[in-house]
């Protein structure tokens, strides 16, 4: 996927939704997701495992025959993950399956995804904080997509800031917020 920095709305920035946070490195706004629950209000958010100097969102997932921790950068637009296991090379476009970590709740709801060419009807979906505003993300390994779900929020600037992605799956690059 093509490197696609795009800025954060003013009126996104202005009603900042809580459980989101904006940081500033190499002298660019970032958004980052700090605050994430599942179903039930567990937090989803790693107490040991940061990506980028934050604290990574923690899932526990199934892909294929092997099951797992996923920890994915909380940096809105990248897609960086860590793996607690291997998965198969055959099974980088599986659909994951996702469940609150160390329970048995899952996290997956019926969406249809909207990046074109993909055809996952799965998606993962994240709370923020009072459980009205949400995050989806596509179940399928590799895809870069997702969507804000934010009532109050005016749709063009939720849909703006769901298109934002700085490239699609991949592993950590350090030098990364050099590039955008
Ligand atoms: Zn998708």
């Amino acid at each position: 996927m093509q490197l696609k920095h795009k800025q954060i709305p003013v009126e996104f920035i202005q009603r900042l939704p809580e459980g989101m946070k904006l940081v500033t490195r190499h002298g660019k706004q970032f958004l980052v997701v700090d605050e994430v629950y599942g179903p039930n209000g567990e937090s989803l958010m790693s107490e040991n495992v940061r990506i980028h100097g934050e604290r990574a969102i923690e899932l526990q997932v199934t892909v294929g025959n092997s099951e797992g921790m996923f920890f994915v950068d909380s940096y809105w637009g990248s897609h960086a993950k860590l793996y607690s296991f291997l998965v198969d090379a055959a099974r980088k476009d599986s659909l994951v399956t996702a469940k609150v970590p160390h329970t048995d709740t899952s996290l997956m709801v019926e969406r249809a995804c909207d990046i074109e060419g993909c055809t996952s009807n799965q998606s993962i979906e994240l709370s923020l904080p009072g459980g009205r505003n949400k995050i989806y993300v596509c179940a399928r390994l590799g895809c870069p997509g997702h969507d804000l779900e934010i009532p109050d929020m005016p749709e063009p600037v939720s849909e703006t800031v769901s298109s934002i992605n700085f490239f699609g799956a991949g592993s950590i690059d350090d030098h990364w917020f050099d590039e955008v």
